[in-house]
């Protein structure tokens, strides 16, 4: 059978292995097995999500409010933004899929960094659109600007921080760059770890009202799949100008995201403790991987995320270090895929950590 052409540009993605490949493949037991590889947050969730799913289950026969309307106000008052400059998806990554398919048509324009979310360039390849990378590994707004002015895109794609880098720009410097650009453009402006980045460096932090009152053509994503430890909840958002907006509305199938998520996200945010306590055991973990990195000859990409990038030299292979960690039951991110001769490890508690170190050295070593 022959299908879209576009599909011969696509495989199939392969995400985060799940603990329960690791227990069938290699026979571990399910309690050693460490998952440090989808940046997931380590303390789960916060107990106030789990007490309101509890009591929400029996309602389960019943459809979501699609108006979403608790939540999308919740997070217009977060931001100080209108409700009508929201919009929920299942994960941030769907409203990628609503903002490529409302903005782009086959043989138009995207532009992104070289080492980047994997799948803007899949949904961009799914439209047929041409797809411009810079050569760098970090965001390089010098280089986007000379692409863009070459190339005229209809899309910009803005990771900080960056995944899977872990690098954050500066907000004055993004601002600069978005201030060249046309009101035609859209630019999605990806905050999936910006309440990391606002923890470690105010410089940093992108503030979302800021951003969208100052410019009409930005699309900022957020999600509750990293900080807020809802991964498997499948919520994210997205927030600009209400045409953005409405554009993406009619893309948006009904009831996208289920009950139990919308619950989850709205008591989620009421529950602030618990991701500044995630937020701090983060910062003073990621220490002992810069400390790590420097024992083993690693260079660590200074991060403003939960994870860290290590960098290895030419002598050790990032694919070997992966897969003889994943067989002795500890999960992290092999970074070759992205041209890198890296692991990405996503910062876990203490404990998690110090077994990451501990199997390092009697494996890897
Ligand atoms: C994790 C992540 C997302 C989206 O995650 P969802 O679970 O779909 O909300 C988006 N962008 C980046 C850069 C991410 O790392």
């Amino acid at each position: 059978m022959q299908f879209n052409s576009v599909l011969e540009s696509l495989d199939i993605y392969e995400a985060g292995k799940p603990i329960e490949l690791v227990v069938r493949e290699y026979g571990i037991n399910p309690k050693d097995v460490v998952k440090l590889a989808s940046n997931e947050n380590p303390f789960g969730c916060s107990p106030k999500v789990q007490a309101k799913i509890a009591e929400i289950l029996p309602k389960m026969a019943l459809y979501p409010d699609d108006s979403m309307y608790e939540l999308k106000e919740a997070l217009a008052a977060k931001y100080s933004v209108n409700t009508r400059q929201v919009i929920i998806g299942a994960g941030s990554d769907q409203i990628i899929e609503f903002a490529v398919h409302a903005k782009l048509g086959r043989g138009q324009k995207v532009l992104m960094n070289g080492v980047t979310f994997a799948m803007y360039e899949i949904y961009a390849k799914h439209v047929g659109a041409t797809i411009l990378k810079t050569t760098s590994r970090e965001h390089d707004l010098g280089q986007f600007l000379a692409l863009y002015k070459e190339h005229k895109p209809e899309m910009i794609f803005i990771c900080t921080p960056n995944n899977p880098t872990g690098d954050a720009l500066d907000k004055t410097q993004l601002y600069d760059f978005l201030d060249q650009i046309d009101a035609n453009t859209l630019v999605v402006v990806d905050g999936a770890y910006m309440e990391y980045t606002a923890y470690a460096d105010p410089k940093k932090a992108v503030m979302v009202d800021d951003i969208t009152s100052r410019y009409a053509n930005v699309l900022y994503l957020g999600t509750f799949s990293k900080a807020y430890g809802l991964g498997g909840m499948r919520v994210g958002y997205g927030i600009g100008a209400r045409n953005i907006i409405e554009a993406l509305y009619k893309i948006r199938p009904p009831f996208n995201i289920t009950t139990l998520s919308l619950q989850a996200a709205i008591e989620a945010l009421k529950d602030e403790a618990f991701v500044l306590m995630s937020l701090k055991n983060n910062f003073e973990e990621i220490e002992r991987y810069y400390d790590f990195a420097k024992e083993v000859g690693f260079e660590a990409i200074p991060s403003y995320t939960n994870f860290v990038t290590l960098l290895l030299p030419s002598t050790q292979s990032s694919k070997k270090v992966a897969q003889t960690l994943l067989e002795k039951g500890m999960i992290v991110r092999d970074l070759t895929g992205y041209g890198l001769n890296a692991i990405r490890v996503t910062i876990g508690t203490l404990e998690q950590n110090s077994q990451f170190f501990e199997r390092f050295m009697q494996y890897c070593r």
